[in-house]
């Protein structure tokens, strides 16, 4: 199946009959990308497109030791600017999704938008001592700081005790995000379960289901973002990783960059709420963040 996408972007979406693993690579201008175990079925061998970033498509079955293996090979024009691939959440359609050089936008690669999660009077999580809106600040601060030492730009959403708009009506945090134009956005949060002591640890989030274009186009960077942050912060604060995950959070589908959200620790944990009170705690979490988004800008 192929798709336009905006006024020059392409969308191939390759249908399986089970769900499948895939490895991809880019050599010159084409993209292979292998389908071990499975069969190349009704597919014929060759499309030829006259489209603007698609030469043509071949697919070709390769067979060594009883595994056969479906090659797809997509020739590309030199106009393309980038592309990705992904699965749909049942893993049967692969989608690759290319744009041309136009459609990728210009940002200020070296500046970070950091969000401190709620404020005002919007308090976040309440642990028994603690707000989350003020551990979010401390952090996001203090994180700020230590970017700003390595040479990279830092705005933020907010830097005192105010509130901004979030409802499905309005997002006031991602508008500032997008206005800023920043290489990367990062949202930061405590976590908490009313009535559950018991949960803990760290986790973190970024969003790019295969169905919307923009978010889809950014998966790489978004998941890459989302790792390098809880892998630092897993390492730095010890609490148990409760891993990277999918979720649309309103900041993490309206920002237009790419973004994630980090949950430190849950406020909701007597253990842990003591932790986010200790300025040490904070420190460590405040270099994880700026580490896991120094690593991912590639300085
Ligand atoms: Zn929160």
């Amino acid at each position: 199946q192929r798709k336009s996408v905006g006024s020059s972007g392409e969308r191939l979406v390759i249908k399986t009959l089970t769900p499948v693993q895939y490895s991809r690579s880019k050599s010159g201008d084409v993209i292979e990308i292998r389908l071990p175990g499975v069969l190349q079925g009704r597919a014929q061998d060759d499309y030829r497109y006259n489209g603007p970033l698609i030469k043509n498509v071949t697919f070709e079955e390769e067979m060594r030791g009883g595994d056969r293996t479906t090659i797809i090979r997509i020739t590309t024009d030199s106009d393309l600017g980038k592309y990705t691939v992904g699965q749909s959440t049942d893993g049967r359609d692969l989608n690759i999704l290319l744009v041309d050089q136009g459609q990728i936008k210009a940002r200020r690669d070296n500046l970070v938008v950091l969000d401190p999660g709620h404020g005002g009077k919007d308090t976040g999580t309440r642990g028994a001592h603690i707000n989350e809106k003020d551990v979010n600040l401390k952090i996001a601060l203090k994180a700020g700081e230590l970017l700003r030492q390595k040479g990279i730009e830092v705005e933020y959403t907010r830097a005192t005790d105010i509130y901004l708009e979030l409802t499905k009506d309005r997002d006031e945090i991602s508008e500032i995000a997008n206005r800023l134009n920043p290489g990367l956005f990062v949202s930061i949060h405590a976590n908490g379960v009313p009535g559950n002591s018991a949960a803990q640890g760290t986790e973190t989030y970024y969003y790019a289901p295969v169905d919307n274009d923009l978010l889809f186009l950014q998966y790489e960077e978004r998941k890459s973002l989302a790792e390098n942050l809880q892998r630092q912060l897993v390492a730095k604060l010890k609490r148990p990783n409760r891993g990277v995950k999918q979720n649309s959070y309103w900041v993490l589908k309206n920002t237009t960059m790419p973004s994630a959200l980090v949950e430190v620790a849950f406020l909701s944990n007597p253990e842990e709420e003591s932790l986010l009170q200790q300025e040490y705690f904070l420190d460590l979490a405040a270099q994880a963040i700026a580490e896991g988004i120094a690593a991912y800008m590639g300085k």
